[in-house]
C-alpha cells in the first residue's frame, strides 16, 4: 500500500498516511487537531534526483590544440 503525505491547513501539521490508492484523495483526519481538512501533498519520496553532468577536465585551451595560445584559443 502506498504512503501519501497530507498537510493540515488548520494547524499546519504534515503527516504521512498509508492508504489505498483509491482512497488517496478522500478525507483524512489530522492526527494533531482531528480536523478533516487535510489535503494530499506530493511526497518527497517521489522526487527523483537527477545526476549532475560531468565536466571533462582536459586542461586544454580549446579543442584544436593542447596548449592555450593557438588562433582558436584566442578567438574564445
Ligand atoms: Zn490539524
Amino acid at each position: 500500500m502506498p504512503i501519501y503525505e497530507y498537510r493540515c491547513p488548520e494547524c499546519g501539521t504534515v503527516f504521512s498516511e498509508r492508504r489505498r490508492m483509491s482512497e488517496a484523495d478522500g478525507p483524512v483526519e489530522c492526527p494533531s487537531c482531528a480536523s478533516q481538512a487535510p489535503s494530499r501533498i506530493l511526497s518527497l519520496f517521489a522526487a527523483h534526483s537527477s545526476g549532475g553532468g560531468m565536466i571533462a577536465g582536459t586542461g586544454g585551451g580549446c579543442s584544436g590544440c593542447a596548449a592555450t595560445s593557438c588562433s582558436t584559443c584566442k578567438a574564445n
